[in-house]
């Protein structure tokens, strides 16, 4: 049979920091030999596409909707325009209904914590975040949340095939079911349904506040955690904050047939943009769980203990970790060890 053509990833660079560290990942790739070719689309502020309302770009949809995969780096997000913002745009137009972050301690790079290692699974299209809000009369507003038995289902399925395709063995969903009794007791008996429905993993409860009290207590009690949108917002960040922040935590959106969009969770860094500083670990882990996403475990796994012992080394380290390499170095490091 013919070899088959080598697949293809949509990669969106983005603005300040963003140049610098996509290069950090194609130059990691091209040495690993990942047999991927990138379709290369950028958004300005000055250009608003008319087709989507956006800086999105109906030819980077296009682009992303038949690659089925891509990989973002950071975009300033001019605040306060008339226009759909671009995450937002992104999440719509593509169908992304879970946010994937995984939290692990990283040897190398202290904090109070040395033991954890957790995945949060957001829903990413609903709840508190559904876009409706109205003034009743003045001095008076209602803000709804809106819980689907369609988009909790489908984020429970989820958090369990990612637990049993990546050897996870519980699952916990977080809510506020003994408040708010319909909306987050919905989202909670579409998770009881599915965990039914995958008796080999384990499955547990947990309210919200009490959750958040334990994962500073004890993270390492947890393993892979399911929730609504707002909860799933804010955990995700205090979960980084557990193990040194958001410049070294990726992240993975999935949504409708596989179709799956990597992004860093930090911003564009305008102080240290253009200046050979950025740390590229984030934006490489987030490549790294596209390459698993995409069956190519092999050269993930490779690419992540180069990445993982330059961090354990300590010998080429950027500046927020508290070295003095620039991006090029550390690159170099993590190249030299592939
Ligand atoms: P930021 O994440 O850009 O920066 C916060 C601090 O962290 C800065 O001191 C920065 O130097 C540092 N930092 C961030 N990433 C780093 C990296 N990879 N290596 C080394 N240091 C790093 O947050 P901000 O300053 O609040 O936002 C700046 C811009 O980024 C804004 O326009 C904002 O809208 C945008 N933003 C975009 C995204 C996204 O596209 N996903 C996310 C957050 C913020």
């Amino acid at each position: 049979p013919a070899m088959a053509a080598a697949p293809v990833a949509t990669f969106l660079p983005g603005d300040g920091i963003g140049p610098e560290i996509a290069k950090s990942v194609r130059l990691v790739f091209e040495t690993a030999g990942v047999p991927l070719q990138w379709e290369e689309h950028h958004f300005s502020p000055e250009y608003i596409d008319p087709e989507t309302n956006s800086m999105v770009t109906r030819s980077a949809l296009d682009s992303l909707l038949k690659n089925g995969v891509g990989l973002k780096g950071p975009m300033a997000t001019p605040i306060g325009k008339g226009h759909r913002s671009l995450n937002l745009t992104l999440r719509k137009e593509l169908g992304l209904y879970a946010n994937i972050r995984p939290c692990m301690s990283i040897p190398g790079y202290k904090t109070k914590y040395d033991d954890v290692n957790l995945v949060t699974i957001r829903e990413n299209t609903e709840g508190e975040y559904s876009g409706l809000e109205h003034e009743v009369v003045p001095g008076v507003v209602e803000s709804l949340k809106v819980i689907t038995e369609k988009a909790s289902t489908r984020v429970a399925e989820y958090a369990f095939k990612y637990a049993r395709e990546n050897g996870r063995k519980k699952v916990t969903a977080v809510h506020k079911a003994n408040i708010m009794k319909k909306a987050d007791g919905l989202f909670l008996e579409c998770c009881r349904q599915v965990a039914a429905k995958n008796p080999e993993i384990i499955f547990e409860e947990k309210i919200i506040d009490n959750c958040c009290m334990q994962l500073v207590k004890d993270p390492s009690q947890f393993d892979v955690l399911v929730m609504p949108n707002l909860y799933g917002d804010i955990v995700s960040d205090l979960c980084a904050g557990l193990v040194g922040g958001l410049g070294l935590t990726p992240s993975l959106n999935v949504g409708d047939g596989g179709i799956a969009l990597a992004e860093a969770v930090h911003g564009t860094a305008p102080d240290i943009a253009g200046k050979d500083l950025a740390n590229p670990t984030a934006l490489l882990l987030s490549s790294v769980m596209l390459l698993r996403h995409m069956e190519m475990a092999t050269l993930a796994n490779r690419i992540e203990s180069a990445l993982l012992g330059t961090i354990a080394e300590g010998k080429y380290l950027t500046g927020d970790l508290g070295g003095k390499s620039t991006c090029t170095d550390f690159t170099k490091a993590v190249c030299d060890k592939i």
